[in-house]
């Protein structure tokens, strides 16, 4: 679960971290007021957004006066930020962080996630912070100086003070960028968080080391450990369609293509959106219904998959294991009493009472095409939406 750039501030604050100044709105007139309280003769108007890229696109502008706050805040607010994260429908801004300016000397980056080769957190830094990391780590990845962290163990000091040295900080400079890497590590192992980066951390010229910017991931799979975390949900940055499923406890993620798939197993889910490209066509979403599949998770998984305009057919392909095929099957027919299935529908079970399952799929009288293996069906699918 991704938080936004003020929360994560707020979380850094916990843990230590200094943060600048700011007031968080979503009215523009407000701004010349927060200009006021921040009393810094500049101030940075940010745009909240789940995504990363926001000063290329626009979303971060500074203001030099009341009235420029509110303006500038008047232009941010409800307009649909382009980035090279948002994809390119953009996204809506609803909320801004305002803060007070910094005397920036140098912009660094700092980033603490999990690295999969090791399977152990993995803290990097480079001295080229601001906005492009990620070319960075293609053209220049020398540039990234990495320290790989012993779970057990945690951060430890002689780490945090080679990664400041290598970032050519010494004095003070070096003292309080060590306490700020210290910081986020333990914020990121305290929170359960998959991701921390800052980028960038900066030096000012008044002798500071902070960060201007956060971005924060938490792994849901620790959510039992962090009652306080699902108030810092934001579900107008995630797709409509995702928050939705989550309610029926169906694990659901929008795709671009045109099958809609109806599978449980998410390995199987996978398969299945594997085998429908190879047969000339795309996925438009991934749904696993998983073991306890039943007509009102059937009823519902339908339900989704039709509210996706793009979605021209239906593949349902069930392996029946612990889920008996009879079930689903009369799960299908119970969701079609329910739910106008108003594009072709395909249908693979195979597995425990398969026999049966397609009986009584045969007897329903729901036009459908009953097939026996996966190939067959994302061939049968294929040709469905060619028609
Ligand atoms: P991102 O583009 O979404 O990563 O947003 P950031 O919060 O990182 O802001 C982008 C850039 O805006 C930073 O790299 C800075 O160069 C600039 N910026 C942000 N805050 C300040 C500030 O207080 N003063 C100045 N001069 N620049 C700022
Ligand atoms: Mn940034």
């Amino acid at each position: 679960m991704k938080v936004h750039e003020y929360q994560a501030k707020e979380i850094l604050k916990k843990y230590g971290i200094i943060t600048p100044k700011g007031f968080v709105t979503d009215k523009a007139a407000e701004g010349s007021e927060i200009y006021g309280k921040l009393g810094t003769p500049v101030v940075v108007v940010k745009a909240q957004i789940h995504a990363g890229g926001r000063g290329k696109g626009g979303g971060v502008k500074l203001a030099k006066s009341a009235a420029e706050a509110a303006e500038i805040a008047g232009k941010i607010l409800g307009m649909n930020l382009v980035t090279h994260q948002t994809g390119p429908e953009g996204k809506k801004v609803l909320k801004l962080l305002i803060e007070e300016g910094m005397d920036i000397k140098h912009e660094y980056y700092v980033g603490i996630t999990l690295d999969r080769k090791s399977s152990k957190p993995v803290i990097m830094v480079s001295t080229e912070g601001g906005m492009d990391i990620e070319e960075i780590a293609e053209k220049s990845p020398e540039k990234i100086i990495t320290e790989t962290i012993e779970p057990n163990l945690g951060l430890q000091r002689w780490q945090a003070s080679r990664l400041a040295f290598a970032l050519g900080l010494d004095g003070d400079y070096a003292k309080q960028a060590i306490k700020v890497l210290m910081g986020l590590w333990t914020a990121y192992e305290k929170e359960d968080a998959s991701m921390i980066e800052i980028n960038p951390l900066i030096t000012t010229g008044d002798g500071r080391v902070l960060p201007l910017d956060c971005k924060l991931d938490f792994d849901d799979n620790a959510q039992y450990r962090h009652p306080e975390h699902p108030d810092l949900r934001d579900i107008t940055e995630e797709d409509p369609l995702e928050v939705e499923a989550s309610k029926s406890n169906l694990n659901y993620v929008k795709l671009d293509g045109e099958v809609g798939c109806m599978v449980n197993g998410a390995g199987l889910a996978m398969a299945t959106m594997d085998i429908i490209k190879y047969y000339g066509s795309f996925p438009a979403n991934f749904l696993d219904v998983g073991g306890g599949a039943n007509p009102v998770t059937v009823t519902n998984g339908f339900k989704l998959i039709l509210s996706d305009k793009n979605v021209k057919a239906i593949f349902v392909n069930i392996f029946g294991g612990i889920v008996r095929c009879d079930r689903i099957a009369n799960g299908i027919v119970e969701a079609a009493k329910n739910v106008n299935i108003h594009v072709p529908l395909v249908v693979r079970l195979s597995g425990t009472n398969a026999e049966e399952a397609r009986e009584i799929l045969r007897k329903s009288g729901i036009e459908m095409i009953v097939v026996a293996t996966m190939a067959e069906g994302a061939q049968k699918i294929v040709e469905a939406i060619k028609k």
